[in-house]
């Protein structure tokens, strides 16, 4: 019996993974679980689930939960979520920079954690994973292009290989004229033609903000250079990515486009049970396709190579500056055309590296405050 606790239960991943865990009751307990402000949402999760402890970060009114659950809210509350004593693994599937803190504190507890938070990555790498080896625990990759990588590494993140190939769907915009992106709605931006997630996520990947996250996740999770990793489009998001070998053999790993399976991988691995998702039918897909990044439909995914090629504290800016852009475009407060430019502005002064939580949250902060600085008047 794995004891897993679920951080961001409301959330796309959440969600999908309190699916999972109830598919397998005889392996999977969900001991403690907490989300952010959803507590409609919340409550009903409670009910169902029945963990031991359940935590909801904002303030609020108590909510009524079972009997033999214990809830409590607030900073505190979420804290020791995360870092519940009983877990054996902590999914952390909270989105943006808050996931690092979830990742920090589960880590320090010393528990395995199954890492959908790329931002945990993306803004304080070196330290999840000096943290990580510190402690002894395993970061298990979620973000279904890193669980390929790892399945074709035989779930052996420091197996030698010659090149990462990352696949990206190109987003919910990728058909759209570019003449035409200055004038398109969040809600067209959130269509995703492949994948159900999270807004944040989703407009991420329309501008492929979320394609540079995931090359600098890569470069951490395994230890590669930036010149190793090829990043392509593939629309039918069937392949889930690939690694070439030294020889120039390619491993690629397939499956219907469903967190799911990441997510019961991370649980499991290297066991595989069932999963009750359709299976890929290569005959009726017929074709796959591939095709380079066009960089000037995708400015924000240049822009994430150039930071992670600066390293210092320009990743963290650009997470930071990437959720203040999603922000102000998701509220109608900026045009589609406008994220990268004022991703580039905020990036445009010295960001030295941060090397401890504080100075992380320190270096967020002041990034959001100079990004807000670009923003128009409301
Ligand atoms: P969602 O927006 O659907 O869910 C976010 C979750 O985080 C919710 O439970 C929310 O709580 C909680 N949350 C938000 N802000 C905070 C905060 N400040 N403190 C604590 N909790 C917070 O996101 P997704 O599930 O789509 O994504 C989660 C993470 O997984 C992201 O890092 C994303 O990049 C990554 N990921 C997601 C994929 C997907 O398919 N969705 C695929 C690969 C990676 P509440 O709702 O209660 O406010
Ligand atoms: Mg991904």
């Amino acid at each position: 019996m794995k004891k897993i606790a679920v951080i961001g239960s409301t959330g796309s991943i959440g969600r999908q993974a309190l699916s999972v865990a109830a598919r397998y009751p005889e392996r999977f307990c969900v001991v403690a679980m907490a989300a952010n402000s959803n507590q409609r949402l919340f409550a009903e999760q409670v009910a169902s689930v029945r963990p031991a402890f359940a935590a909801l970060r904002a303030a609020g009114d108590l909510i009524s939960v079972p009997a033999d659950v214990r809830f409590a809210r607030g900073e505190t509350a979420f804290e020791e979520a995360c870092a519940f004593p009983d877990a054996d693994i902590v999914l952390v599937a909270v989105s943006g920079f808050a996931g690092l803190k979830a990742t920090l504190l589960a880590i320090g507890a010393g528990k395995d954690v199954a890492l959908a938070n790329k931002e945990s990555l993306v803004v304080g790498g070196e330290l999840v994973l000096r943290r990580a080896r510190e402690r002894g625990v395993q970061i298990l990759p979620v973000d279904s292009e890193h669980s390929a990588v790892w399945q074709c590494l035989h779930f052996d993140r420091t197996a030698p290989y010659a090149r990462i190939l990352l696949t990206a769907s190109g987003g919910a915009l990728r058909d759209v004229p570019l003449q035409a992106l200055s004038s398109v709605t969040a809600r067209e931006a959130l269509a995703h033609p492949n994948w159900k997630m999270g807004p944040k996520i989703t407009l991420d990947c329309a501008t492929m903000l979320n394609k540079g996250f995931e090359v600098i996740e890569a470069m951490h999770l395994f230890g590669a250079s930036l010149s190793q990793i090829e990043v392509l489009i593939h629309r039918e998001s069937v392949i889930h990515s690939m690694v070439e070998f030294a020889d120039g053999a390619v491993l690629a790993q397939l499956g219907v486009p469903s967190m799911e399976l990441p997510i019961q991988l991370a649980f499991t691995f290297p066991e595989r049970l069932g999963c009750a998702l359709p299976r890929v039918d290569l005959a009726r897909l017929g074709a796959l396709h591939f095709e380079p990044v066009d960089e000037a439909r995708y400015p924000c995914f240049r822009l994430a190579l150039n930071c992670a090629e600066r390293g210092g504290g320009y990743p963290c800016a650009l997470n930071a500056a990437g959720e203040v852009a999603a922000e102000a475009f998701l509220h109608g407060r900026i045009r589609y055309t406008q994220i990268a430019p004022l991703i580039e502005a905020t990036l445009d002064a010295p960001w030295p590296a941060a090397h401890s939580y504080g100075d992380l949250a320190a270096l967020d902060s002041e990034v959001r405050a100079r990004a807000r600085s670009h923003l128009p008047s409301p």
